[in-house]
């Protein structure tokens, strides 16, 4: 059985769908801080099984710990945290507390527990202002705002396990799995699950789909003097099914006989990178709508170009992604016209 932290939102929904198609038993545990129970109901529906929900903050110490106890658990994946750039900057202390405490709770819990298997949602965002493309893992990291900085130093936490497992020659190490996405879009082709941002989004693909739907009047293009392709900004783009995938891949490496050896990171992207424009521009072209926009101003902190390396998960996972942009476009489409108030909606 798979616990998974934060498995009611965005990633984690489509994360335990393949999961639960891969054979897996999967135990959810959110707070839905940021999500709702229905996405919980629309994976049922999806896979056709039941899903031990609970919910409840991973903070709590005691609710993990009867979790743990209660359960058959192999493996965590960690999901849960707090995502927005804008408000960790706002309130810093805010995103510390939850997003760290809840990693060290989990690791205490588990370290309890005997169960020392993890696969950590980490971001290409702990690579800071990216030196040379495409990145590889090995390259040096560094965080711009609170929010990559609590990532980065939940990496760091994560690495100092195996030294402690060296030093007090444990019987059974542990063996972490730091997931690096990089810029995560789409949603199941059922159209039935997919990203449900509060207000205003942040991302560029649920505003693009937000204003196609006429929700928002127009896109801001943040910069359009980049040294790029045509001047904006450009990013890998990974479906988040193929996301998903990655980790279902993460999980078997982890349980299988020849696992993770300590903490190891791995890029999850397509190696291929997207501007603004060209994205808006297949967006219009696939699903033959309108998404006006504007080039405004840059956005402070916004790096010009960023696309991953992704040969290490190709060969030491044996995962790619194999969706593109059409699909990308085009599932987001889906998702936000049958669902343009998200969750809060009654299916059609
Ligand atoms: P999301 O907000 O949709 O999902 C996170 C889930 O965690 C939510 O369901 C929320 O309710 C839950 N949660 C938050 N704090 C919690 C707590 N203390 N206890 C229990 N549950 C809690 O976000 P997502 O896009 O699915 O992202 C999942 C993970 O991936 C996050 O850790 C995020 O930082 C990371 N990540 C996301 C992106 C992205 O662009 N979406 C990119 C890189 C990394
Ligand atoms: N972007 C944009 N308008 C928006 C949101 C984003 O032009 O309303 C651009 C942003 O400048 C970046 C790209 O879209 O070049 C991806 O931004 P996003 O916030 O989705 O992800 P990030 O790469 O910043 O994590």
């Amino acid at each position: 059985m798979i616990l998974v932290t934060g498995g009611a939102g965005y990633i984690g929904s489509h994360t335990c769908v393949e999961l639960i198609e891969a054979g897996y038993d999967v135990l959810v545990l959110d707070n839905l801080s940021n999500s709702s129970r229905e996405s919980i109901h629309r994976v049922e529906q999806l896979t056709g099984k039941s899903i031990s929900f609970i919910e409840g903050d991973v903070r709590n110490g005691d609710i993990l710990n009867v979790l743990f106890n209660t359960h058959p658990i192999d493996a965590v994946i960690h999901f849960a945290g707090l995502k927005s750039v804008g408000e960790s900057c706002e309130n810093p202390i805010f995103y510390y507390e939850n997003n760290i405490e809840c990693t060290l709770k989990l690791i205490q819990a588990m370290q309890d527990a005997g169960v020392k298997n993890l696969v950590f949602s980490s971001s290409a965002t702990v690579y800071g202002d990216p030196q040379r493309l495409p990145l590889t893992e090995d390259m040096p990291l560094s965080a711009t705002n609170p929010y990559g900085r609590s990532k980065l130093i939940i990496e760091d936490m994560l690495r100092d396990l195996p030294n402690a497992d060296r030093l007090n020659q444990a019987a059974q190490p542990w063996s972490v799995t730091l997931l690096r996405y990089f810029n995560p879009v789409g949603a199941h082709k059922s159209g039935l699950i997919g990203e449900d941002p509060n207000g205003i989004p942040n991302n560029l693909m649920p505003f693009i789909s937000q204003t196609a739907i006429g929700k928002r009047e127009c896109l801001s293009v943040f910069g359009g003097d980049y040294d790029t392709v045509d001047g904006t900004g450009v990013r890998d783009y990974i479906h988040v099914v193929d996301l998903a995938k990655g980790h279902v891949k993460a999980v078997d490496k982890l349980l299988s006989e020849n696992g993770i050896d300590g903490v190891q990171a791995f890029n999850l992207g397509t190696g291929h990178g997207l501007s603004v424009l060209e994205l808006v521009n297949a967006f219009k072209d696939c699903n033959q709508v309108d998404v006006p926009y504007q080039i405004s101003g840059r956005r402070p902190g916004d790096v010009a170009a960023c696309y991953a390396d992704v040969s290490r998960a190709r060969d030491e996972l044996g995962w790619q992604a194999e969706l593109g942009v059409r699909d990308m476009v085009k599932d987001s489409w889906r998702w936000q016209s049958r669902n343009p108030e998200g969750y809060s909606d009654i299916m059609m």
